[in-house]
């Protein structure tokens, strides 16, 4: 086991999943999630050397949650030693952060500003930040943001064709997300692609249950298709993505819903599970389409068709195209997504090969064009963890913010 560990902290509304990494190879040295907190059937399960441990904590929040964890870390020969330092992923950065950065009181209170713009999220982000920094006094703590990545993005991408006013007293504008995630796979599709990172233009979907695309040039995010929220842009699992703004109001007017009931509806009860009306999960809509079950063919064509007018329309922000990435779940996993998708891109010079394309699933990596292919397309598994405690552990010599490579 290696001296110099990470723990990598991610706390939501009511989960925490967390891991304890080797920031130089990407070992999992233990991983696990606590679930269901501020309830009854508040637990945690931890997953060490393949074996799972549960521990029920009734009630339980963040604060007691992440307390049992430190407890059996503490009681693993070795490892709690090992930990040198803390990455928590926070997810809105706002205007504030461009890179990951060390947590000072003043940060702290920095996140706090930005809860107005991720009321679910930064909250409970936020709370693991405290009650971590109080367990682990003596370590270094690193903030890294979903957004920051995306702060490169110029302003012709993040203003929104609205009274300027409102970005400028409202913080109404685009900030992206996924960039964590970005940044990593950025740097690996580069190497594969034989191109310097600092010289290259390719755009990548990250499609997960929630998802998103974002050209990325000399490694720099100039454009996404998440927005102020991570519900603009493309079909997600629940949430609609883009539509017509003036459906609110007919919403609204038509049907008397009130603004709660109608951003419900398109967080929770659009995406893949609205149209097909069977499950938001990509799996079990293509076991469906294949048995016949027609609203799920149709969500399938327009989550790709979607998803392929999107990468197109990322390409006048990189002014030439090297590559297509796929990562996230459907990504890496959906060789009926990516195919459908490429098809209608063939016009960008992306020449598929169907057998590369079926057998890149769970995990793997690599290209799914020809050899001949002018662009190429390629799979490559994400590692927010790891970005995560890469940046965290180089707090541990340089105390200095570290940023996108
Ligand atoms: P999250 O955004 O929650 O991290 P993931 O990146 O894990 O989500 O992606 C979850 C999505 O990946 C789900 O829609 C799931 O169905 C899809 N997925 C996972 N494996 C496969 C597969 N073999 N084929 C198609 N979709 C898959």
């Amino acid at each position: 086991m290696s001296t110099s560990l990470v723990l990598v902290i991610n706390c939501g509304s009511s989960s925490i999943k967390f891991a304890v990494i080797d920031p130089q190879f990407g070992d999992e040295v233990l991983t696990g999630q606590a679930e269901r907190l501020f309830s009854e059937g508040a637990e945690i399960a931890f997953k060490q050397n393949g074996e799972k441990t549960r521990v029920s904590l009734p009630n339980a929040g963040h604060d007691e949650a992440l307390v049992a964890v430190v407890e059996f870390i503490q009681q693993q020969p070795g490892l709690g030693e090992s930990i040198k330092a803390v990455g928590h992923r926070v997810v809105h950065g706002g205007e504030f952060f461009r890179e990951s950065m060390l947590i000072t009181d003043e940060v702290a209170d920095k996140i706090g500003q930005c809860n107005h713009l991720a009321p679910l999220h930064n909250p409970a982000n936020l709370a693991g930040i405290e009650t971590a920094r109080k367990v682990f006094p003596d370590l270094p703590h690193t903030a890294v943001f979903d957004t920051a990545f995306h702060q490169s993005m110029p302003a012709k991408s993040y203003i929104y064709p609205l009274p300027y006013k409102l970005y400028e007293e409202n913080a109404v504008r685009r900030y992206g997300f996924h960039g964590t995630s970005y940044r990593y796979v950025c740097v690996q599709a580069a190497t594969m692609l034989k191109r310097p990172l600092e010289d290259s233009a390719m755009v990548i979907a990250h499609l997960g249950n929630g998802a998103s695309v974002c050209a990325v040039k000399n490694g720099e995010s100039m454009e996404t298709s998440m927005g102020m929220t991570p519900n603009e842009g493309i079909v997600h699992g629940t949430r609609s993505g883009s539509i017509d703004p003036s459906i609110h109001e007919y919403l609204a007017k038509q049907l008397d819903m009130n603004i709660d009931q109608i951003n419900d509806m398109l967080w929770k009860e659009s995406g893949l599970l609205g149209i097909s009306g069977l499950s938001n999960d990509c799996r079990t809509i293509e076991e469906a389409a294949e048995e016949g079950h027609e609203r799920s063919q149709l969500a399938l064509e327009i989550y790709s068709y979607r998803l392929a007018r999107t990468i197109a329309s990322m390409v006048p922000a990189l002014g030439r195209l090297d590559g297509v990435v796929f990562t996230g779940g459907i990504g890496e996993n959906s060789d009926v997504i990516r195919a459908e998708t490429l098809r209608q891109l063939q016009f960008l010079g992306i020449d598929v090969d169907a057998a590369r394309n079926k057998a890149t699933i769970r995990g793997g990596s690599g290209e799914i064009t020809t050899d001949a292919s002018p662009v190429k397309a390629l799979v490559v598994p994400t590692n927010e963890e790891l970005m995560i405690a890469q940046d965290a552990v180089r707090f541990v010599e340089a105390a200095q913010p570290v940023g996108a490579e």
